[in-house]
């Protein structure tokens, strides 16, 4: 990939050798890589750190933890197109061969962090405006399916959805999979929305059992759901 990340890379391995740059990385994978993250953390920003830093030490060492009053949920490792990782995996090596499959993937290393205070569902409704809204129209599935999951994850936060709008969001996840569109945007759309389906389920139910947003309903200071 040709992007200003690789290109800067370049001379450092043309004056040192690429063991050099190999031996920067924690892992078989070599190199560095810069990791970013957001969202309500203490610190956000951008670090150069060996390749297989982990989430949770970005997060901890670098980024101060999670900002005041707030606690971790889960992160996208890697842009929007990335599965949801949770507890259970800020410590797994963030590098290219070593994140499971059934995990997710690195992508771009640039975390966004989703906190106790933000509702997960209305996280994913905001990333699955963005790929409907950015889908050229060229596939079928991707075209109607991706503003039809965007109308069903709405319908949750509006207090209209039933256990049939979790079922048939499932399906999209199996409709829009790799395989099944011309390119990787509606796959990409699907990380988030599957991995928030396993690992926010709750939730999900909970906007059903409670007619609408649990968090919306509460004011800012009683926004943590025990
Ligand atoms: S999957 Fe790619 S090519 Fe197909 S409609 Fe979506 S953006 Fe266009």
């Amino acid at each position: 990939m040709q992007n200003v990340e690789t290109l800067y890379n370049i001379p450092h391995i043309v004056n040192q050798g690429s063991d050099w740059y190999h031996r920067l990385s924690r892992t078989q994978d070599g190199g560095t890589k810069i990791y970013g993250i957001s969202g309500r953390v203490a610190n956000p920003g951008w670090w150069e750190l060996p390749l297989g830093t982990t989430a949770r030490e970005v997060l901890e060492r670098y980024a101060g933890g999670m900002a005041d009053g707030v606690r971790f949920r889960g992160l996208l490792p890697g842009g929007i197109s990335t599965a949801f990782m949770t507890e259970e995996h800020v410590d797994l090596p963030l590098d290219f061969s070593s994140i499971p499959p059934e995990v997710g993937r690195l992508g771009t290393a640039t975390m966004i962090v989703l906190d106790d205070h933000t509702c997960p569902v209305g996280f994913v409704l905001n990333l699955e405006k963005f790929f409907a809204r950015e889908s050229c129209g060229w596939c079928t599935p991707c075209r109607e399916g991706l503003p039809w999951v965007a109308k069903i994850l709405r319908s949750f936060e509006e207090g209209r959805a039933t256990s049939e709008d979790l079922s048939l969001l499932k399906m999209h996840t199996k409709w829009l999979a790799p395989g099944h569109t011309f390119c990787g945007l509606a796959p990409g759309a699907m990380a988030p929305l599957q991995s928030a389906l396993k690992y926010f389920h709750d939730d999900f139910e909970r906007h059903i059992s409670a007619g609408g947003c649990p968090w919306s309903k509460k004011s800012s200071q009683q926004r943590v759901l025990v």
